[in-house]
């Protein structure tokens, strides 16, 4: 057997069968060859194929996209790249990942290469490889990144911005204050005698009390207000564009809806009530811990002056 011809036909084969799409294009944009993955992925025969322009066969590829990347490969003789991520496919194949992937057509990468006779550029041939599951993967990843950052900001136990997310965004509202002036006030609670409703009720009574009165504080405070736990059976709540007398009203709503009722656990009725600290931000204060410390001298007065109150600094 002659050893160039039986290298042409290992060569034809190996275009035949490897796993992703090569054809080649004419300068009239006509298919020149078209390999086995092209055929199975399109159900256009090579036979079909060949001859003919390829956006009489494909007239939903991007004209004047494909046709500028073609003419640049031929002009500069040089490769050209697209990425899935540019643009997701070029041919709407079906891929063969499950429906959940939540991709609808086969991802592709393509390239572009010059084929060249001396120094001319005689034909484009382009590549179309199925990165579907690269794709898919990437998606998945920043799914769970963004899952990360989301459980980072929120409390395990009640679902509400944690102390990190809640001092952040307290800080900004500072900042802001600062810069613009305005009112902003804080209220920081304390629920009442919680450790005696650990020791009567159990602490798994105590973990649903601390639920329970989340949800109902997060029914009663508006939109613009961020309510946080500060740790324990300590929560605060920041209130934009609100003085201190607005915010004492609030404090009040806020207690009502906490102790409105007893939380019901397994059949039994726990009682909870809380105090609360009111204070706003003062001009001359460095930073947002000065109201956290005022909220807290507050907080402190309402526990002494016998709980199930809300008391604003004086
Ligand atoms: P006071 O009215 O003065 O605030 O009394 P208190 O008993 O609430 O105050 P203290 O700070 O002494 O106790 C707080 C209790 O809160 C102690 C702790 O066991 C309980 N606690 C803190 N975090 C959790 C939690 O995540 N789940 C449960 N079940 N209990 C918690
Ligand atoms: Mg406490
Ligand atoms: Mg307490």
């Amino acid at each position: 057997m002659n050893a160039s011809v039986d290298q042409l036909s290992l060569s034809d084969l190996v275009v035949e069968r490897v796993g992703f799409g090569i054809f080649v294009l004419d300068r009239d944009m006509h298919v020149q060859m078209w390999n086995r993955f092209m055929q199975d992925h399109s159900g256009i025969a090579a036979v079909a194929a060949i001859g003919r322009p390829i956006f009489d066969l494909f007239p939903d590829l991007p004209r004047r996209w494909l046709t500028h990347k073609v003419n640049s490969v031929f002009q500069l003789g040089s490769f050209a790249f697209s990425s899935w991520e540019q643009r997701p496919w070029l041919f709407r194949f079906d891929h063969d990942r499950p429906i959940t992937g939540g991709v609808d057509y086969m991802q592709q990468d393509c390239t572009f290469m010059p084929l060249m006779r001396g120094r001319e550029v005689i034909a484009v041939c382009v590549t179309i490889t199925d990165v579907t599951h690269v794709s898919i993967m990437q998606r998945e990843r920043e799914e769970a990144v963004e899952k990360l950052r989301e459980y980072a900001d929120r409390d395990g136990l009640t679902g509400i911005a944690n102390r990190r997310c809640f001092e952040t965004q307290l800080a900004d509202e500072f900042a802001r204050w600062q810069r613009s002036g305005g009112d902003l006030s804080v209220l920081l609670f304390d629920l009442d005698h919680f450790k005696r409703t650990n020791d009567q009720f159990g602490h798994v009574a105590g973990d649903a009390v601390l639920r329970v009165m989340s949800q109902r504080v997060s029914n009663v405070v508006r939109k613009q207000d961020v309510f946080g736990r500060f740790g324990g059976e300590e929560f605060a709540l920041i209130l934009p564009f609100t003085p201190l007398a607005d915010a004492l009203c609030v404090a009040e709503k806020i207690r009502l809806a906490i102790g409105e009722k007893p939380v019901e656990v397994l059949g039994v009725a726990v009682p909870v009530t809380a105090s609360i600290g009111v204070a706003a931000a003062r001009p001359g204060a460095s930073g947002y811990e000065a109201m956290i410390n005022d909220a807290d001298a507050a907080l402190y007065r309402a526990k002494r002056e016998g709980r199930n109150r809300s008391v604003a600094v004086s």
